[in-house]
């Protein structure tokens, strides 16, 4: 029987062992410690920004950049239907907003053409605010998710953000690395160009410190809030004043250490799912009727974090595949659930669903991990293969 082979693994190695090390032996082990900030910096050099904010999960780093925003009580949100769950509570719920949910285009991500049609026939732009009109309710921001690591549509997104005076948030929880090589915003990381950008670590994204996130923004304040919010809001270290409610969403040492030797090794990451993404595509695109899907690459250099067999020309049907091959020791996956769909927003308006719910019924995400061999992912395209 041969190895597993699972979807999305860690890919640590000496590096990571070595500079874990100088934490635990530092005893540095916790919040403090130096570690954490020089990550922070490291980071930002790599997305171009001049300041980042650790925090300990990319769900943990959404809520700082919803509360950032100032999203709240009776806020809405533009968010898309077709993502992962941590994507749309921490920028509605916990705050206390709640979602419209959108459609989105061929990239995966929310459809710019499903965003302008709510915003121009369901509100009203009054006094610079765009009201619902089914609710009354101040439509105040979008969260743009760049699904698998593809950018979204940010020229057109962007532009309308401005037109109706929407804040955009970014979710490159699954997109670092990923940046535009041409157009508006060439040399432009995900994450770094719309008003705030958020990023995770945990153990199945491109770069993991077990679990973590990153904030971005380009309004300084807004990054200093939430390293605030992030740290109890202490306005006092020594008397343990707090100036509002605070969190402890804090990353560790250890964890930064970690973040520090899993950057190093970014880009040779992307090197590896560029030849396994390029191994897949030769072996499968277009054969009988299976696709794997693209990435936008006009525009973008994108990090090529998950890859979506597609399967609607092909007869198969999706979760008998995702079986097929678990009972060969290799893991697949559906993409996910519509968020509108899930136990916690039946009462939400949901539109222009058409694409997500295609996608959602015939994708299904091949192993990707940056230490996958060249010969298991042969072994997955032969047992693909086997299947049609
Ligand atoms: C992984 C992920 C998150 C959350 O990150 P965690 O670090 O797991 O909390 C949020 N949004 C999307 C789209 C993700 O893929």
């Amino acid at each position: 029987m041969s190895a597993f082979i699972p979807l999305s693994v860690p890919n640590f190695g000496e590096k990571e062992a070595a500079y874990a090390a100088e934490a635990i032996t530092s005893g540095w082990v916790s919040t403090s410690g130096g570690k954490v900030t020089e990550f922070e910096e490291k980071f930002a050099a790599y997305v171009g920004m001049p300041r980042a904010v650790a925090a300990n999960s990319g769900t943990s780093a959404l809520h700082l950049a919803a509360m950032a925003a100032g999203l709240g009580p009776g806020d809405e949100v533009l968010v898309p239907a077709l993502t992962f769950i941590a994507a749309v509570n921490p920028t509605t719920r916990y705050v206390g907003a709640q979602p419209v949910f959108l459609g989105c285009d061929d990239s995966l991500c929310l459809d710019p053409a499903a965003v302008e049609d709510f915003c121009a026939t369901h509100c009203t732009l009054q006094n610079g605010k765009l009201i619902n009109n089914a609710t009354g309710a101040h439509v105040k921001a979008m969260v743009v998710v760049h699904v698998f690591g593809n950018m979204a549509d940010l020229p057109r997104l962007m532009a309308l953000a401005e037109t109706y005076h929407l804040i955009l948030i970014e979710d490159a929880t699954e997109a670092l690395g990923t940046r535009y090589t041409s157009g508006p915003y060439a040399g432009r990381a995900a994450g770094t160009i719309g008003d705030i950008g958020c990023y995770s670590f945990n153990g199945n994204k491109i770069i993991t410190t077990g679990a973590g996130g990153m904030v971005v923004s380009n309004h300084p304040d807004w990054t200093e809030a939430c390293k605030h919010r992030s740290t109890q809001a202490k306005a006092d270290m020594l008397q343990f004043y707090h100036d509002e409610m605070g969190y402890n969403y804090r990353m560790t040492n250890v964890q930064a250490c970690l973040g520090i030797a899993q950057l190093e090794r970014l880009e040779d990451f992307i090197k590896v799912k560029q030849a396994r993404y390029a191994q897949y595509k030769a072996a499968l695109d277009g054969v009988k009727g299976l696709r794997i899907l693209p990435f936008r690459t006009d525009c973008t250099r994108p990090n090529l974090w998950f890859f979506s067999l597609y399967l609607k020309d092909s007869g198969l049907d999706r979760d008998t595949v995702i079986e097929q091959l678990q009972a060969q020791g290799i893991q697949t996956r559906p993409v996910w659930a519509l968020i509108n769909e899930q136990a916690d927003y039946p009462k939400n308006e949901a539109y222009h669903l058409e694409k997500a719910e295609d996608y959602r019924r015939y994708i299904v995400n091949l192993p990707c991990s940056t230490n996958l061999s060249e010969a298991d992912c042969q072994r997955v395209i032969d047992a693909v293969l086997a299947l049609v």
